[in-house]
């Protein structure tokens, strides 16, 4: 059997150690005779699953202690209520950095529950790049600060992560988690939807700074507020255990491959194979401004829909699968999180260099 390569921006590709190591527990998870998915959420097994996934998350990003560890459901998209919610709950106010769709759909959600302050925002100029901060147009009072660090759609990436003082840092990472270090204590949260770096879809890690569980107002329905899952091991109530469990194994892969700094020189090389291909290409271009660049979702155009639609189709037909661009964007893009191997992305650009030959 061959495997396509799969350049999907979520679900995306997920390492196929992962995929063997779970076809072989699939029938008998370590002698218990049953799957992970029949097991008891409070049976013993299932307690060293998400224990076990919890300390490896905590070990590779070098978490501090007092940070806490969560699984949740409802997608990144339910914290963008979430966060509001529990956070805003001082001042009834938080900066914003607006950076593509899925900062507009935060925003949408924040405005519901409080003042929001686009410090600064992308959106005029296609989100092709992340803006220039500057700290004098920070709201003092702010309860939170609010990014996302890698914009999925667009393929911008922040290449510096502002400092905002007292303001606890919000961030969606569910695009870029896990593919370089990242210092977590510079956050107040960090959240992350796991169908793109950490598993399939069903459950979201979120990253929490153990004093921002505190004060939730009364009104935060137990399953919205954070302290609910600080208070169960995120076993309120029944958890996405067969997430949990492939999760878990992605965190023991990305120990295995040597960890954060393996993974990120082994992400650079193959970010720099497209790009570099993109900047000498006569046919094909990246729309992202140089700065901005992210390594895990690269979008490129050759700013002809028909020749788009001719190389989507023929890539498609040679293994290439799911490179269309976002529906709101068009053109092409390829999605190269951890699991995509150096080997997918040589076989794209060697894909990519022999079309332009063969249609110019
Ligand atoms: C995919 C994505 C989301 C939405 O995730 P869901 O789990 O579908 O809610 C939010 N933010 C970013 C940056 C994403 O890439």
């Amino acid at each position: 059997m061959t495997r396509v390569c799969n350049f999907s921006a979520g679900p995306a590709v997920l390492p196929e150690a992962v995929l063997k190591k779970a076809a072989e527990e699939m029938l008998d998870y370590k002698g218990c005779s049953m799957s992970v998915m029949e097991l008891s959420h409070r049976g013993k097994e299932f307690k060293g699953i998400i224990e076990t996934a919890e300390a490896n998350v905590k070990e590779i990003l070098g978490i501090p202690d007092n940070y806490k560890v969560l699984f949740l459901q409802g997608g990144a998209s339910l914290q963008f209520a979430m966060i509001p919610l529990n956070l805003m709950k001082n001042n009834k106010k938080a900066d914003y950095v607006h950076t593509g769709q899925w900062t507009k759909k935060a925003i949408a959600e924040a405005k519901k529950y409080g003042q929001v302050n686009i410090v600064a925002s992308s959106e005029p100029d296609g989100y092709t790049y992340i803006p220039e901060l500057d700290p004098s147009d920070f709201t003092k009072d702010a309860d939170y600060f609010y990014i996302a660090t890698n914009n999925t759609i667009y393929g911008t990436a922040y290449k510096n992560i502002p400092d905002t003082g007292a303001v606890p840092l919000v961030a969606d990472m569910s695009s870029n988690i896990f593919s370089e270090p990242i210092d977590v204590s510079k956050f107040g949260v960090i959240f992350a939807g796991a169908q793109k770096n950490i598993g399939p879809a069903g459950v979201t890690l979120v990253i929490i700074r153990e004093d921002l569980v505190n004060d939730v107002p009364e009104s935060v329905p137990s399953l919205l507020s954070y302290k609910t899952y600080v208070n169960s091991g995120s076993m309120y109530n029944t958890p996405p255990c067969y997430s949990i469990y492939i999760a878990g194994l992605v965190f023991e892969w990305i120990k295995e491959t040597g960890g954060l700094e393996a993974i990120k020189k082994i992400n650079y090389e193959k970010a720099k194979l497209l790009y570099d291909y993109l900047d000498t290409s006569e046919m094909f271009s990246s729309p992202v401004n140089n700065e901005s660049r992210s390594i895990m979702n690269i979008p490129f155009v050759t700013g002809v829909d028909a020749l788009d639609a001719k190389f989507i189709q023929e890539a498609s037909e040679n293994g290439l699968k799911t490179l269309k661009g976002h529906r709101t964007v068009g053109g092409m893009r390829a999605s190269i999180y951890n699991a995509m191997p150096v080997a997918g992305v040589k076989a794209l650009v060697k894909f990519m260099k022999e079309f332009e030959k063969n249609n110019s």
